[in-house]
């Protein structure tokens, strides 16, 4: 047993291990941005496809076509409009959208109840299509090695179903932020993680891409925290138990490193 020296940088006097680790999910563990261009306008193309099937077999020709009547962009206005009316669920992106269509396909035409099915239907899509993430090579052999030696738990503040993938199951705690409305940088999500884990913030690190939304509360709670910059500019020094690192597959190192501490 080495003995861990008094100062270290991002180890503070005295700190005790580290116990739990907190992942945000998009773009930390998976580039985010391909797959959710592809949802958004795939769940709406699939959607006036279907519902103009669905439509001509009923002998129903009087509406027109779906998303010629409600284009996309009537879509994503509904959906702004209605998080800035429901402060409180702005995060919880599946309500937003469910609402959102289901307003936009009685305005076409539809009874409430073919609305609400139609919209239904339409999230189904969304998250199968959601779901296709490509999480980056090192993270399953990663999180295979950490959870051996670590709580680990993640944080989202996304709509994907997460539970439906399989590196979901290394995971003991994953946390909706949006959907509790608590979403980050709400330190609400971050403190019902830690206590589900049954840790402490100074014994947690979170791993995360948003210097607002991952690191900030994170740190601001007693957190460690690693910052995923990506190719971000650097600035000047990181604060006390900030690591910033380029990619994710850097995070074993970091953790070596500190342990050796
Ligand atoms: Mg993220």
């Amino acid at each position: 047993m080495t003995r861990r020296p008094l100062h270290h940088p991002g180890h503070h006097p005295g700190q005790r291990p580290l116990q739990a680790l907190t992942f945000d999910l998009d773009d930390t563990l998976w580039d985010n941005q391909g797959v959710m261009a592809l949802t958004e306008d795939g769940h709406y193309a699939w959607l006036d496809e279907s519902l103009a099937a669905w439509l001509a077999e009923r002998g129903e020709h009087a509406l027109g076509r779906f998303a010629e009547r409600q284009p996309i962009e009537a879509y994503q206005r509904r959906r702004r409009e209605l998080a800035e009316r429901h402060p409180l669920r702005r995060g919880d992106f599946t309500w937003i959208r469910e609402q959102a269509l289901c307003a936009l396909l009685e305005e076409f035409g539809l009874p409430r109840s073919a609305a609400w099915m139609w919209a239904l239907a339409a999230m189904e899509h969304f998250h199968h299509l959601r779901l296709r993430v490509s999480p980056y090579p090192e993270v399953e052999p990663m999180l295979e090695d950490l959870r051996s030696r670590y709580r680990l738990a993640s944080i989202t503040n996304g709509n994907l179903a997460f539970h439906r993938l399989e590196l979901s199951r290394h995971f003991e705690v994953s946390i909706a932020a949006g959907e509790m409305h608590a979403p980050k940088p709400d330190p609400r999500c971050f403190l019902m993680t830690l206590a589900k884990l049954g840790t402490t913030p100074e014994r947690a690190m979170h791993i995360g891409d948003s210097w607002q939304e991952d690191i900030l509360p994170a740190v601001r709670l007693g957190m460690q925290a690693a910052w995923i910059a990506g190719d971000t500019p650097h600035g000047e020094a990181m604060p006390a138990g900030v690591h910033r690192l380029s990619h994710i597959r850097e995070l074993p190192a970091l953790l070596e490193r500190l342990g050796r501490a």
